[in-house]
């Protein structure tokens, strides 16, 4: 069994590939979802512990109220990406080990970020031209440019993903990606 990590920064594709992926029939492990899920549930005591009871109101995560916190506070970021992160590789894993495909997709726009190459076994980095992104971004969450390009400013840059990764999928034209996911597809059940 394979463990394929698919990274690529906001609006990049990393879920469009996913689900071509998923359409195969591989399994996909969201991280994103994944680590909500945790939050909302086992991690809650270590979360309480740090950030204090009412960081839950009425049994929900104040996501709002905590990314405040983080966001003014890096420390209070490093110390919940210390309870978070492990905690996702861990569930990952498990979850690899349950599956019976040749080969498995976790997606993390944070792969690096979160210490997450080391649960996979290849990295794919899915990467599309800066404005593009900003462009997919915006019709998608009708967010505002300027903000977009913050958070693209603030993730890692697409030439240090490419070097880091061991596959690039350059996502422009969706007809072009099909073959180049087909590609990787029989490689990785190949390699099996
Ligand atoms: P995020 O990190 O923000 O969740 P992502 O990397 O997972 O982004 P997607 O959600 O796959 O990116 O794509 C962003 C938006 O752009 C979506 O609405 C998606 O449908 C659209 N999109 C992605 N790839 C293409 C493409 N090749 N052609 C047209 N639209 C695309």
């Amino acid at each position: 069994m394979i463990r394929v990590g698919i990274t690529g920064g906001i609006g990049s594709g990393k879920s469009t590939v996913c689900r071509l992926f998923a359409a195969k029939g591989i399994p996909v492990y969201d991280s994103d979802s994944e680590a909500k899920r945790l939050m909302a549930a086992e991690l809650r005591g270590a979360i309480e512990a740090r950030f204090g009871r009412d960081i839950y109101r009425e049994g929900e995560l104040d996501r709002g109220r905590l990314a405040t916190i983080v966001f003014a506070d890096s420390q209070a970021l490093a110390d919940l990406n210390a309870i978070v992160h492990p905690a996702v590789m861990r569930d990952f894993a498990a979850w690899a080990e349950r599956q019976t495909a040749d080969y498995v997709v976790l997606e993390s726009a944070i792969l690096y970020e979160a210490g997450l190459e080391n649960a996979v076994d290849r990295v794919v980095a899915v990467l599309a031209p800066v404005e593009l992104r900003v462009e997919r971004a915006c019709r998608r969450d009708g967010a505002d440019p300027e903000a977009v390009r913050r958070r693209i400013a603030a993730q890692m840059d697409d030439d240090t993903l490419c070097r880091r990764a061991d596959f690039t999928l350059v996502n422009i034209l969706e007809a072009d990606l099909v073959p180049a996911v087909d590609e990787l597809d029989r490689r990785f059940r190949h390699e099996a």
